[in-house]
């Protein structure tokens, strides 16, 4: 028998989190206070090494979020008014958002029901004179199919500007997301795979003269105090964040191996509860999902929520409304019926929380709930 309220399944124990860190963490944060350099200083250029170094990519900027990053990449690649940017509609607003800011317009591709990532093979319709880039987004640590992308750019000469927000350590075919496109945009928000105590992004480049850009960009176009090449705007990594990310960094690879051995078991304890109405996710047999979040197709998806929440359980949904029906879209034109498949999604998806530090027992407590709100 259940009884009421038996605990609680936050979607994030930070502090847990905190306590294994805890003396590297405040020891790092009191030299750079002592130091007193502040802005790009040694922890920052350890980090951009560090974390390029991990991704494979060439070079890396470290940037003040994820939606900078993506800015930052739209800006260096001189994508502006008049531009079309193909993307998903299925996303964090941010994604949207910079391409507007940029000053484009952005093109939506539906996704494919089972990955939630958009359909490489129907970007090719959308492309015309105006299109200057491909903007896919590995959704919840899923890898898009990189290899179509690239071709299709290839092909077409567009630019591949990567949102890897979700999707630290994400590989596809093997070769870790970021790296594949001109730039490949991290975000560090704290709940992110890899999150500072704070705001922070980061650029991957492949190619020298493509990372200079944007380090010239996140700092008002100068790569030398007060000697400004173009406008640029402000946009850098704190110090204080890098040295918490230096830290951090070191335990990336087991906080993934945590989320995917965390997001298997909930298969199992879903199959093994006979939940078949359920849609567990899928993974790309070509790619290794990093479980940014676990997200299952759900009949009466916002009463199952609420449940949910009753039961003191963080589950959430990722994202209630496509991208073309946010009414700071509007004056794109765009209206329902646009991307069946996101609209869909966004009606039917929900997160259960999955995060490196949970147990066994948060995760028997999540299924049981769920069961019980099918099954009585
Ligand atoms: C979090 C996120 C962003 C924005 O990152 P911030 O660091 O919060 O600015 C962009 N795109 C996606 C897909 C995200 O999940």
């Amino acid at each position: 028998m259940i009884s009421e309220r038996l605990k609680e399944v936050p979607p994030q124990r930070f502090g847990v989190q905190f306590e294994a860190m805890r003396e590297e963490i405040m020891a790092r944060i009191e030299r750079v206070c002592q130091k007193g350099q502040f802005i790009l200083g040694p922890e920052v250029k350890a980090f951009e090494e560090t974390f390029a170094r991990w991704l494979g990519a060439g070079h890396g900027i470290g940037v003040a979020s994820g939606s900078d990053a993506l800015l930052l990449a739209l800006l260096a690649l001189e994508i502006g008014p008049g531009d079309e940017v193909i993307t998903t509609p299925f996303t964090y607003f941010a994604t949207g958002e910079s391409i507007v800011r940029a000053g484009a317009r952005p093109v939506f591709v539906d996704i494919d029901p089972k990955t939630y990532n958009l359909r490489a093979d129907k970007i090719e319709e959308k492309i015309n004179a105006r299109t200057k880039a491909i903007l896919p987004v590995h959704i919840y640590g899923q890898p898009c199919r990189m290899d179509a992308v690239l071709d299709l750019a290839a092909r077409k000469r567009l630019a591949v500007v990567e949102d890897c927000a979700q999707a630290h350590g994400t590989l596809w075919s093997g070769r870790k997301v970021g790296t594949f496109g001109d730039y490949g945009c991290f975000s560090f928000y704290p709940t992110k795979n890899l999150g500072a105590y704070g705001d922070g992004g980061f650029v991957a480049a492949r190619e020298d003269a493509r990372a200079l850009e944007v380090r010239i960009l996140r700092s008002h176009g100068a790569l030398k105090k007060y000697h400004h090449e173009k406008l640029g705007i402000n946009s850098r990594l704190d110090e204080i964040q890098a040295a918490i990310l230096n830290v951090k960094l070191k335990f990336l690879d087991q906080a993934l191996a945590a989320r995917r051995q965390r997001a298997h078991r909930y298969n199992e304890l879903l199959r093994n509860a006979g939940l078949t109405e359920i849609q567990t996710p899928y993974e790309e047999p070509q790619g290794f999902h990093t479980y940014h979040l676990y997200v299952i197709r759900a009949p009466r998806r916002d009463a199952l929520l609420q449940h949910l929440e009753k039961s003191g359980i963080g589950a959430g949904v990722y994202y209630p409304f496509p991208l073309h029906l946010e009414k700071p879209f509007a004056f794109l034109g765009y209206g329902k019926g646009l991307c069946p498949e996101a609209e869909k999604a966004s009606l039917e998806t929900l997160a259960l929380p999955l995060f490196p530090e949970m147990t066994d027992d948060d995760q028997d407590y999540v299924v049981e709930r769920v069961a019980q709100f099918y099954r009585g």
